[in-house]
């Protein structure tokens, strides 16, 4: 089984999935828009405003008493008591009414269970290394273009293609292209390539103002080969870094 046996709409459906697992490989949420509209994939990623490290939006559980965080595997060591509204009696357990009283006038009570510490437990929002409290939101949009290795006939042109028109070069800091070259003969191995608009206009340079490219009928070809030197793309390999 290949990626070869894919018809182009699944293989090209196939590289928004690979781009996902990728992108979510490196903390990014991703989004798929309602109908394919312009953007393929819409990622989202909290980090630390202060540092940029990503944000664990899971709060910490803390003694309000001792100050101990508890950990996670430390979580079911935490004493859940009930305590009486009526006569304030501590209910140890899940308990539904009061075993000295019999109300059922209860509330959760869940308690440190540090020897004689007794504090209560409470939720304390995440605290970022670098010590702030403090998160941001990022968002990206995304366009996937996927590629399999060229042929021409039965012959192997070691080459990738992805075409490109005027209307993918939305002006926006915030949208980057990935190209998934996937080798189908090597056991789909994945070769991701992410650059930004202006990556893009760069690498292009007059060659944007060709006509085939206002055509639509622009399509990059490149060699497969994305350490040989002066390869246009090849810098862009795994370049997910600069979605940060
Ligand atoms: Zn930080
Ligand atoms: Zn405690
Ligand atoms: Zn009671």
């Amino acid at each position: 089984m290949s990626t070869q046996t894919l018809t182009a709409k699944h293989f090209s459906r196939f590289g928004e999935f690979i781009a996902s697992f990728e992108l979510s490989k490196r903390g990014w949420n991703v989004y798929s828009p309602m109908y394919d509209e312009y953007f393929d994939l819409i990622i989202h990623k909290v980090v630390c405003k202060k540092c940029g490290k990503q944000w664990n939006p899971t709060p910490a559980l803390v003694c309000s008493k001792c100050g101990s965080e508890i950990s996670t595997t430390n979580k079911t060591r935490i004493i859940a008591y009930k305590i009486c509204r009526d006569c304030n009696h501590k209910n140890r357990g899940n308990v539904a009414k009061c075993k000295k009283c019999g109300s059922k006038n209860l509330f959760n009570r869940p308690t440190c269970y540090k020897q004689g510490c007794n504090g209560i437990v409470n939720l304390k929002p995440h605290k970022c290394d670098c010590g702030s409290r403090s998160y941001k939101s990022k968002f990206r949009t995304i366009q996937v273009k996927s590629s399999r290795i060229e042929y021409k006939g039965n012959k192997c042109k070691n080459t990738y293609a992805v075409d490109m028109k005027p209307k993918d070069l939305l002006e926006n800091l915030t949208h980057f292209y990935i190209w998934i070259c996937i080798d189908q003969d090597n056991n789909d191995k994945i070769y991701p390539l992410v650059l930004s608009v202006k990556d893009f206009k760069q690498t292009m340079g007059n060659a944007l103002g060709g006509i085939s490219f206002l055509k639509d009928q622009n399509r990059q070809h490149f060699s497969k080969d994305f350490a040989k030197k002066g390869h246009r793309w090849g810098k862009f390999l795994n370049n997910f870094q600069i979605l940060e």
